[in-house]
């Protein structure tokens, strides 16, 4: 048998500026690319409509039908990846094996897993930093303890720009080292027991415009002001060193600011995983949560009384997506107007958002419960009404996902503002202040 180079593809579904593809197409053997359908993560999810995974087959057989052009193609496999891994070893002369780092918990349990079988045949696992600008210890605080205010980080990561700046990675030029062969079609959505529909997903390539006029048109909700760019960023279809290109090209700072909180959060969860389960501020794990589950499915339906949060919910719900603002205003009044645990909530949207991604999804939570590393105070509490006077003024966000939301038939409030307000602070205040 021919000793081959395998690459595996997770969160990088793409050809362009791939680090460990590159390096894999220049390790000197041919070059098989492969995909594992994870029967793990697809058996939890509730939904046999999901348009993530839709999303990811749609992009598997683009990439399949490039890689065809030259040639060879993409092998696709379903089941317990560890699994996968020893049947490959068999199947295949495997001299190693090219991946790009994952940074989740789940994720590097799976890797070291899969690291040990490759072991047993002599094959090495060798990964790359790919998903992120910098990772891991790349940006550290001077007594080499990691960073848990974004701002001093974001400097320190700007810095680091300056003196160390990434390079990219021309993978799509050397796809004359891919093994010449026939891998056939990716495996058919229906055998893995999901559903094939149409769906709208956000487009790949952003206007310029989008991105110059950033800063002053993000917390609009009613208007396109923000890339959308987050699907392909969870999923690696888009490169994120050509994204900050870009950002540092149009003088955008607001918007590079948002990919470094991007880095920031997954920092986080590598260095801190417990932040996965319990709150990063150990205090706050004493919260007396009120957790009432009408209240929960109103929430989540959409129908609390309050136009900004039933609106962000209905467009979570419609679309996969909510604009970030709202996700914030969402975020806190389930948190601290309901005093419902933000795991609940956390769940819900790693459930509904077409870009869930642990790390940035556990972060924005910890951040509106006040529990996270860099959170907003206990007491600041979102005021909707304000929300809305803000950046939502003539209600074109509202009246698009809450067209009835001046009818009578629009349900009242499910707490009064200010009741919720003084109630949040009582309870926040027990568990935090230590008298
Ligand atoms: P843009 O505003 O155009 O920003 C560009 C990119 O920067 C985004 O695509 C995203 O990758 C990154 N980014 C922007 N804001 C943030 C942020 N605050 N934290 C981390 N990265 C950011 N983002 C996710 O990608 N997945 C999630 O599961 C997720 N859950 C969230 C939950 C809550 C409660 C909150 C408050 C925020 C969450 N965010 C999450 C962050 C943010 O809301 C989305 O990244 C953003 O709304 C995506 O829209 P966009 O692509 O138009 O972003």
């Amino acid at each position: 048998m021919k000793k081959v180079t395998l690459f595996w593809f997770r969160r990088d579904l793409r050809l362009e500026d791939n680090t460990a593809l590159f390096h894999a197409l220049n390790s000197g053997l041919p070059v098989v690319c492969l995909f594992i359908f994870d029967n793990q993560i697809l058996g939890k999810l509730n939904n046999r409509r999901d348009a993530r995974v839709l999303f990811i087959h749609q992009q598997l057989e683009a990439l399949n039908n490039k890689l065809q052009k030259s040639g060879s193609g993409l092998l696709t496999k379903y089941g317990n990846p560890a699994e996968v891994w020893k049947e490959l070893c068999l199947e295949y002369s495997v001299d190693s094996v090219y991946a790009n780092h994952d940074y989740e918990p789940y994720a590097a349990t799976r890797d070291s897993l899969v690291r040990n079988v490759l072991k047993e045949h002599g094959v090495e696992l060798q990964t790359f930093k790919d998903h992120v600008v910098y990772e891991k210890d790349e940006v550290m605080k001077d007594d080499g303890k990691p960073y848990t205010v974004f701002t001093p980080y974001k400097n320190k990561w700007m810095k680091i720009l300056d003196s160390n700046p990434p390079r990219t990675f021309s993978s799509e030029k050397n796809l004359d080292h891919l093994a010449q062969a026939d891998f056939g079609k990716v495996i058919p959505l229906q055998d893995m027991g999901f559903e094939d529909f149409d769906f709208d997903f956000p487009s790949q390539t952003v206007p310029e415009q989008i991105i110059k006029h950033y800063a002053e048109k993000r917390d609009l909700p009613g208007i396109s002001g923000t890339s959308r760019l987050s699907i392909h960023l969870r999923f690696g279809t888009v490169s994120i060193r050509k994204l900050m290109a870009k950002a540092i090209q149009l003088e955008s700072t607001a918007w590079l600011n948002e990919l470094i909180w991007r880095d920031f959060y997954q920092m986080i969860l590598w260095h801190f995983p417990h932040v996965v389960k319990s709150s990063f501020k150990p205090a706050y794990n004493n919260i007396q949560w009120r957790n009432n589950e009408s209240e929960f499915e109103a929430w989540c339906e959409g129908r609390t009384g309050y136009p900004i949060v039933d609106a962000g919910m209905r467009e979570l719900n419609t679309t996969g997506f909510m604009h970030n603002r709202v996700r914030m205003i969402t975020a806190s009044f389930l948190v601290k107007h309901l005093l419902i645990d933000w795991r609940w909530g956390e769940a819900y949207f790693a459930e509904k958002l077409l870009d869930f991604d642990l790390a940035s999804n556990n972060g924005g939570w910890q951040w509106a419960a006040g529990s996270g590393c860099d959170a907003a105070p206990y007491f600041r509490i979102f005021n909707p009404y304000e929300q809305t006077r803000k950046f939502d003024h003539q209600f074109i966000y509202i009246r698009k996902w809450v067209p009835e939301f001046d009818d009578l038939s629009y349900p009242r409030p499910v707490v009064d503002h200010a009741f919720a307000r003084n109630r949040c602070l009582e309870v926040f205040k027990k568990a935090l202040v230590k008298e």
